[in-house]
Parts: C-alpha cells; structure tokens; sequence
C-alpha cells in the first residue's frame, strides 16, 4: 500500500502553509514542482524548485489559462505504476511519474461573495486546477492528492512516519475529499451562471445593498437569490454571529428573521419567551419562568409544524433548554447568547445552525420594511406598536380578570406576527391555537380553534386546549361569526382593535356569549 513519493507538482492561489509543506517534502527528498506564482513563492523561500515548463517545454500562456493542460503532466498523473503498457507509453514519450499533487483552486467562491464584475468571475474559473485533481484523484492508487492547506501538516508526518510514502487509506481518504472540492467547485459555477441568466441579475446590482452572503437559490430552488445588507446594525439575522450548520437558505433567513423580531417582543426583563416559527408564521409562542419551560409550552401548541422548524429565544441560550431543543429536528437556533454548555449541547446536531446576535432588537424602534411590486416596491415604517403602550378600552358588560387581561396582551403581542387574518388562542401565557393566512376571518378562527383541539390530542388530553382560552384577532371582526366561532371553541375573552361599522352587533354578541372583549385602537395587519 505505501508509494514513495519522489516528486510532487504544487500550484496553488492559496499560498497558506506552503512554504512548510514544501519544506518537509524536500526534507524527504522530493523534487518539487510549480507553476509561476507558486514557483516564485518556494524559490523566494530558497527552496529548489522547477518550473513546470522545464517539464512541458511549453510556456504558461492565454492569462494561465494554459499552465499545466500538458500530457506530460497528465501522464505523470495518471499512469498506473506497474502497468508494463502504461510504463512503455511513458517511455517513449518522455513522460515521467508524479507522486503527490498539491493543488488548490482560483478562489471563484470569494471573487462572487466579493461582488466582483462577471468577466473577473469568468477569470477565477480554475480549469488546469480540477482538471489535475481529478486526473490524480482517479489515479489515487498509485498518486496522492492534497487539495486544503488544513491536511498537509498530517501528509508531511505521514511521510516523515513512513520513509517518504504515502499509505493507500490515506490516499482513498484525500481523493473523496479531492473530488468533494471539485464538485462543490463547479456547483458554486453553475448556480451562479445560473442566476446571471435571469433577468433580474443587473437590477439586483443596481438596488444598492451590499451583497453579503450569495445564495444558493431562493424560495424554489429555480429562483437566484441573494441577502443583502443596509448597515442597520440592529440586533437579527443581518448581524448575528452564526456558530455552526450548514449556510442559511433564503427561507431560512426569512423564518429566522420572523422568529426573532416575534420574540424580541417579550421583554428579557420580564419573562423569559420562545417562538417556533414555520413559513414565517409561529406555530408555538410562549412565556415562562425559564426558557426550558417556555420552549415546552410553545412546542405543546403545534409539535407536529414544529417539526423543521426556526426556534427564537429572547434571553441566553441556557443548557437545559438546548437539551430539550434538540429533541426536536430544528432548523435554526437563534438567542441573544448562549453558554458554553448549550454551545456543546447544539454542536451535537451537526447540521443545526446556532445565530448568536448579541442583544435583541427594540419592538418599539422607528426602521422601514419593503416589498417589491411589478415596477418598484412598497416602503413603509416598520410596525412598532406595542400592547403596553395601547389604552385598551373595555366594551363589554363583563371586564376580563387580571388572569385573561394578561393572556389578552400577550395573545395580541402573538397576532402581531402572524400573518393576515391572524387569530391567536392563548392561555397561561402560551399560544394554543393559531389560525394564519386565511382570506376570510372566520376561517381563521375554525382552524385556530381546529389547532387547539389538535394540539390537546397531540397532549393526551380529552379537552380542546381552547377551553378556556382567550382569543386575539389582528384586526377588527366585520360580522360577529368570528367571535362567536372562538366563543365555542371555549375562548372567555377577546381583544381586537374594533372600529368596525358592525362593532355594536359584534359587542351584543360578545355579550350574550358572556365574554370579555377589550379593543386596542391599533390594527395590527401583516401580509
Ligand atoms: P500559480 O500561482 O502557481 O501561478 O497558479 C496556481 C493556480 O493555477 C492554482 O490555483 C491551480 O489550480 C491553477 N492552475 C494550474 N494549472 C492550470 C491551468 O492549466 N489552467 C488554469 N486555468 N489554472 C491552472
């Protein structure tokens, strides 16, 4: 299984530990090889070191596009040793064996994550590069291949171990990694192309946001998307600190977002709150005396959508809550902060990404949202109104008790962060029931009701979790079915803006199913 390595070909744009490397082969008596830059590196270094046209006999020519596309080269690369066919062509064609490939690539990734022009991108397309990795990745029986500056220092104590040669499991291990980096190469080409043939690409040049992170597609894998940042530096998903999983997608982006500026409206002071955010509307929200306690509650509302979904907690992320997260297949973490332990806890699933922000944005501070229409986009200021600072106005004979007023507030803070018509079940200072999206205000409230009674199933209780319950609606209710749907489903009080012309039909409604009904003033829309 050993092959002796007597000579290596290096090219490489990353110049990262390359003088060492190089150093330890000579050590071992290697002849070394190079392209230009990466010649001139080791021989500023005083290392002896040939250039590759003493090789080829052709110079590097067209830009480097031609550098090592030689058959001298890929000859040396993939003949089998030992092969009396293969050992004859290399004799008569003066082509001599290449034992170790040292090769990274053009940084395509980094010129596109740093904006630059299409023909500079078109530039940094490695050809000579892939090609030799794959030719000495096929070959990996006979020739070893090191593609990431992060594994020479364990090639050169192998060699050093093993009198100048390379062990065939580490060859095998260093050709899947080879052809891993070729791949993941030539995706990173092809989804861009991809979204310069759109369209839309030049426009998204000209919108002014920097580009900070390229993304793989969008909503749908068909569409190019992109997340770009204005400089706000509030507290969220643009500034986060990302710890560890796989890149944020740009559904990812958007439920995280949701999810945090959702729990951001509790304040940390106060209570400790959790939101399970699915397609950007939540699916559990809650409150409690710790994070563990308000994940449980907010998980109990709706375990089946939480499943894939985002998890936002408004104070540090604390072991005991991680442990009972990570129960749960989740997408994205995203806290304040987090201790060590938790860290440790959430690196247990590898794939789960943990945003750190540092604090959390103010519910009540001024920003502007926008949303792209045929022909231009739409801005408004942000909504930045807050229960708290609403004077909420009873309308009903009975006043609801300081237990429902509680849960009136909170199941509004909820509403505001769920999509149009919004109805919000809540109890004890936990969402039960949650009705997103609908285009008619009773439907809603059926599926809002439908949810508690699912979610009481899913509990193992016999009674709808409605029961009991109080009710928020994000806007006013146009005729009284809504209200009196939830008064069915078990709701005893409610809050809605009011100002509907039929408020007075709705509030004798609301009377004679004895409920409490208190009105904000503040609409709280969101599409
Ligand atoms: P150097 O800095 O040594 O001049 O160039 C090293 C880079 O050139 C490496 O990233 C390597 O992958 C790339 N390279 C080597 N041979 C060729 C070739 O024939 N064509 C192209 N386009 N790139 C090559």
């Amino acid at each position: 299984d050993l092959r002796p390595v007597a000579r290596a070909l290096l090219s490489v744009s990353d110049k990262t530990g390359l003088v060492e490397f190089a150093r330890a082969l000579d050590a071992q008596g290697v002849e070394l090889v190079s392209t230009g830059g990466t010649r001139k590196a080791l021989a500023d270094a005083g290392l002896a070191v040939k250039d590759i046209a003493d090789l080829t006999h052709f110079p590097e020519m067209m830009d480097g596009r031609l550098k090592t596309l030689h058959p001298k080269v890929h000859g040396g690369l993939l003949a089998i040793r030992e092969n009396p066919e293969h050992e004859a062509a290399m004799l008569a064609h003066d082509i001599r064996p290449i034992d170790l490939l040292v090769v990274n690539l053009y940084p395509f990734e980094a010129t596109l994550a740093k904006g630059a022009p299409f023909e500079e991108c078109v530039e940094n397309i490695d050809i000579g590069g892939p090609a030799m990795i794959r030719a000495a990745s096929k070959n990996h029986n006979d020739v070893a291949v090191v593609v990431d500056p992060e594994d020479y220092a364990a090639v050169a104590a192998e060699l050093a171990a093993n009198k100048g040669a390379t062990t065939l499991a580490t060859r095998k291990r260093l050709a899947q990694k080879a052809f891993a980096r070729t791949a993941a190469y030539d995706a990173a080409i092809s989804n861009w192309l991809a979204g310069e043939l759109r369209e839309e690409a030049p426009a998204w040049r000209a919108i002014g946001g920097k580009l900070a992170l390229p993304m793989r597609y969008g909503e749908n894998p068909h569409q190019a998307a992109g997340f770009y940042i204005t400089g706000d530096k509030r507290p969220g998903v643009a500034t986060a600190r990302q710890l560890q999983g796989k890149q944020l997608s740009y559904n990812n982006m958007n439920d995280t977002d949701a999810a945090f500026e959702c729990v951001a409206e509790f304040d940390p002071a106060r209570t400790a709150a959790v939101a399970i955010i699915k397609h950007a509307n939540p699916c559990g929200v809650a409150e409690g005396a710790t994070l563990e306690e308000a994940y449980v509650k907010a998980l109990r509302c709706d375990p089946v959508s939480a499943f894939g979904g985002i998890v936002a907690l408004n104070r540090r992320l604390d072991a005991a809550a991680a442990r009972k997260i990570v129960e749960v297949f989740t997408e994205v973490i995203i806290a304040p902060d987090a201790d060590e332990e938790a860290i440790a806890l959430v690196a247990a699933r590898k794939n789960l990404r943990l945003l750190l922000t540092g604090g959390a944005p103010d519910p009540r501070a001024p920003g502007l949202t926008f949303r792209s229409v045929a022909g231009g986009f739409l801005a408004q200021s942000r909504d930045n109104a807050v229960v708290d600072d609403m004077a909420l106005g009873v309308v009903t004979k009975r006043a609801p008790t300081e237990r429902e007023l509680a849960d009136l507030k909170f199941a509004f803070r909820v509403a505001k962060h769920v999509k149009s018509n919004a109805i919000v079940y809540a109890r004890d200072g936990a969402t039960v029931g949650i009705g997103a999206g609908q285009m008619s205000r009773v439907d809603s409230s059926r599926i809002a009701a439908h949810k508690a009674g699912e979610a009481a199933k899913a509990a193992g209780l016999a009674e709808s979790l409605a029961i009991g319950s109080v009710v928020a609606s994000d806007a006013f209710f146009p005729f009284p079915d809504g209200l009196l749907a939830a008064a069915e489903a078990g709701a005893t009080a409610v809050i809605q803006p009011g100002g509907s012309v039929n408020d007075k039909d709705v509030i004798a409604a609301a009377d004679e199913a004895g409920l409490a009904m208190v009105v904000t003033g503040v609409r709280h829309f969101r599409h």
